[in-house]
């Protein structure tokens, strides 16, 4: 007896353990872990992943496995693991955990047909099997179903002859490409020729073309390469000589780039000194995780390069995670001009279509290096040489909904499974990893200077009180508007940055910057319109708005923030002549658009381009010589323990888009409160001094890396129940959890109310509770009722990056 036990896709906390099945006969030594098959389940049928195969099973009526829906593993062993791993780290459902891991494609009800990889194979396929293809190149599901053909295609499948598609029916659907095929022999096309008039010079062209090449042909190619039109190939079509078949073509989204060779280049001293450590590490085949820290421009990519090319050669695999506003053709390019077509590239631009297309590519072992956003961390490698993170610091890699997982831990799980370094970059590291870096259990690397030594741009601090004190009520200051004018004259280009993350209901005095913060919790307080108060979202301090600034008396004290298209309206009032680009959630929604922008501003078809967040990487534009930050002190108060760490990041980040090239570059930062040391350092170039700084801050606050933290969300629509399920949850965790442990809480969450659900939260933050997530388990089992009546929510969110 063959048995399987099935995670099953029904998300529920009862339904969250392994179901067994039998393994019908015919099917024993075909099904195997990491296969999805369809299990009756009550009533129903449903999806499942096989876990594991086993000799025997504690249940006495076993169900059979009812059919397949792989016919080779989808996930692999290692995958398997990470898959439970996942579940155990972030609390999520098993099912969650492994569907996380594959391409979307995979996870909706497409059709599926298996397809021929190529003519050749064709030739030495089983002859069993090459009858049912006849003419076609695919097949469909059903027939080798009803046929039972599974495991004869899975053994082809395996020798790479053959590939499952799905029909994903979504506008990259239609990316197929018009090919010719010859249907008669070559004997027969030889005949056809000789008989045909001699005046049919074209046709006769054509057949003596295939003749010599009886595979398919591209019709575009077959057009220009004989020089023929589209009617003689048709009227061979008609005469059942020749006939069209539509090939799938690989929806390769970089495929009207051009991308020249590039070869490695000589490195300089600091980069030989850095690499070496990491290419050790490639050779023992041993797991280390290095923290990359080096200025914007120091040559990390470089580095990067050449470490893959020693995995490459070892004949192992790389992951490289960009975040996914770095994923430019710019970047790409680096990466393909080094590699060429052993690179696939995994971005959210990509349609479901063609994401599993390079999935596709992945699995079948057809590239050899991956650069991606946040999911490419699960690449389906088998021969993992390599992990780099690029920009670690960014905190996209963190996933926000479950499973909750950051791309980090997912790396280093892998790095370890496959005994290889992982590689963190980053200008302005996390404090957790340039801690972890200090304490040794990362091995630091640094990277001081610019690669061609180039200095760091000039950074000036414009104190914004300054300017309304001299009258100036415009959004630009005297010195920045002079700069841009400047700029304009010498045709010179600028970028203008309006930070507007998340939200910016903290208020501020306009006249000395003073900023109303909790005095228990050192965050901003947010502003409450309804019963015009201000709030701590962590503790729940509370305070009325005050009416006169409690610094210096002042009654310009107002909440804070402004929209893009605001400043863009100002900036054609005050330099009309001056061509802008503007780049927001707005204007990049379209596919594309974002491309497209950032093609005309390096064309130099604009002289300034304004934008958020989403231009302060990685662009390099050798024309930008002026960096306007407008309001640096957005991001400084929002109600998040790491707004001044982001803060530092992104002034730090930004300031080196200018002056990367010959020309040298400036940047003004405009500011209510010039005397923070995130904006002062930043200006500075200074991560150290604010590394020690910070520490110092989350060391008095009990915040990470100090501690470890953990967030609980409660969401209910009656304000009554979240109130009381809030509590009993704290009270229970306060009995449960160490004295050493700090539980703040229950609290209003910072938005209180979504989709007419209220919310409250709960933080925890530790040094070591081994126990938790099981603590945390017994909360779910505990209201579980009510969660799967979906009247309760409990999210819980270990270790979050947003505080909301
Ligand atoms: P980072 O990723 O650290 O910001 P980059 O890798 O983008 O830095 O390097 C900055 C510039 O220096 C790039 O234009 C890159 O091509 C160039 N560069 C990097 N390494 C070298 C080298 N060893 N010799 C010459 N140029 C280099
Ligand atoms: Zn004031
Ligand atoms: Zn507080």
């Amino acid at each position: 007896m063959k048995v399987a036990s099935v995670v099953v896709d029904v998300p529920a906390m009862q339904t969250d353990r392994l179901f067994d099945y039998l393994i019908p006969t015919e099917w024993i030594d075909f099904i195997q872990p990491g296969m999805r098959v369809i299990v009756p389940f009550g009533p129903r049928k449903v999806q499942g992943f096989v876990m594991e195969i086993r000799d025997t099973t504690e249940v006495e009526k076993l169900k059979k496995i009812h059919t397949v829906l792989d016919l080779v593993p989808v996930l692999n062993k290692e995958l398997l693991q990470v898959g439970e791993w996942l579940t155990d780290k972030t609390l999520c459902f098993m099912i969650s955990a492994l569907q996380v891991m594959l391409p979307a494609a995979m996870r909706a009800k497409y059709e599926k047909e298996i397809k021929l990889i190529s003519k050749e194979a064709f030739e030495v396929l089983d002859p069993s099997i090459k009858l049912l293809f006849g003419s076609s190149d695919r097949l469909g599901w059903e027939e080798i179903e009803n046929k039972n053909l599974f495991k004869s295609i899975q053994k082809e499948l395996q020798a790479g002859l053959l590939e499952v598609v799905y029909k994903v029916k979504d506008r990259a659907n239609k990316k197929t490409v018009r090919h010719i095929q010859p249907i008669l022999s070559a004997n027969d096309l030889d005949d056809l020729s000789k008989g045909l008039p001699p005046q049919a010079i074209k046709q006769k062209e054509i057949l003596s073309y295939f003749l010599e090449h009886p595979k398919s042909v591209e019709i575009k190619e077959l057009i220009t390469n004989l020089n023929c039109t589209e009617a003689s190939i048709k009227t061979l079509i008609k005469k059942g000589v020749l006939k069209q078949i539509n090939v799938e073509a690989y929806r390769d989204p970089f495929e009207h780039h051009h991308f020249e060779k590039t070869t490695a280049l000589p490195l300089t001293e600091e980069q030989s000194k850095v690499i070496s450590p990491i290419l050790d590490s490639i050779e023992d085949v041993l797991h280390k995780v290095f923290l990359l820290y080096g200025v914007t421009g120091s040559g990390k990519t470089e580095v990067y390069l050449q470490s893959i090319d020693a995995v490459l050669n070892q004949g192992k695999e790389a992951i490289v995670l960009v975040p996914e506003i770095s994923l430019t053709p710019q970047m790409v390019k680096r990466f393909k001009g080094r590699f060429g077509s052993k690179v696939a590239v995994l971005h959210s631009g990509l349609g479901t279509g063609e994401k599993y297309d390079e999935w596709r590519r992945i699995h079948r072992k057809e590239v050899k290096l991956v650069v991606g956003a946040r999911s490419a961390v699960f690449a389906p490698f088998e021969n993992l040489g390599i992990i780099i993170i690029d920009e670690e610091h960014e905190t996209s890699y963190k996933q926000e909904e479950n499973p909750r997982y950051h791309a980090k831990d997912v790396a280093i799980f892998r790095g370890q499974y496959h005994n290889c370094p992982v590689v963190l970059g980053s200008a302005t590291p996390t404090l957790e990893s340039f801690a972890r870096a200090s304490k040794e259990v990362y091995s630091l690397l640094t990277l001081k200077e610019r690669v061609k030594k180039q200095s760091m741009p000039a950074v000036e601090i414009v104190d914004m009180r300054e300017e309304l004190r001299n009258g100036n009520r415009s959004m630009f200051s005297t010195s920045l508007f002079e700069k841009l004018t400047n700029r304009l004259e010498r045709k010179e280009q600028s970028v203008l940055l309006l930070n507007r993350r998340g939200y910016s209901s903290f208020v501020m005095c306009r006249d000395c910057g003073f900023v109303m913060n909790c005095p228990h919790c050192d965050i901003s307080l947010t502003y409450h319109r309804t019963n015009h108060s201000l709030k701590c979202h962590y503790c729940a301090y509370e305070l009325a708005m005050p009416s006169k600034c409690p610094e210096c008396d002042s009654q310009h004290i107002r909440f804070f923030g402004t929209g893009t298209q605001k400043v863009e309206e100002e900036l054609t009032k005050i330099l009309p002549e001056a061509r802008v680009i503007r780049m927001d959630v707005d204007t990049t929604s379209r596919k594309g658009a974002h491309e497209r922008l950032l093609n005309d501003f390096g064309d130099g078809r604009a002289d300034i381009l304004l934008g958020t967040q989403m231009i302060a990487k990685g662009l390099d534009f050798p024309r930008v010589t002026l960096v306007g930050v407008l309001t640096a002190d957005t991001m400084l108060h929002l109600p998040d323990f790491r707004a001044s760490e982001k803060t530092f990041q992104l002034l730090t980040q930004v300031s080196g888009r200018a002056g990367r090239h010959e020309l040298p570059g400036e940047v003004v930062v405009q500011t209510y409160t010039p005397e923070h040391y995130s904006v002062q350092l930043a200006s500075k170039h200074d991560y150290d001094t604010f590394y020690q700084n910070e520490m110092m801050i989350r060391k008095l606050h009990s915040y990470p890396p100090f501690y470890f933290m953990a967030l609980l969300t409660i969401s209910h629509p009656e304000i009554t129940k979240v109130v009381d399920v809030a509590e009993k949850i704290t009270a229970f965790l306060r009995n449960s959890l160490s004295d050493q442990t700090i539980i703040l809480g229950p609290v209003a969450s910072p938005i209180p109310r979504i989709n007419n659900r209220y919310r409250y939260q709960c933080m925890i933050k530790y040094k070591q509770e081994p126990d938790l997530t099981s603590i945390l388990k017994q909360i779910l089992t505990r209201y579980q009722r009510e969660i799967s009546q979906q009247s309760l929510n409990l999210s819980f969110d270990l270790n979050p990056y947003i505080l909301m």
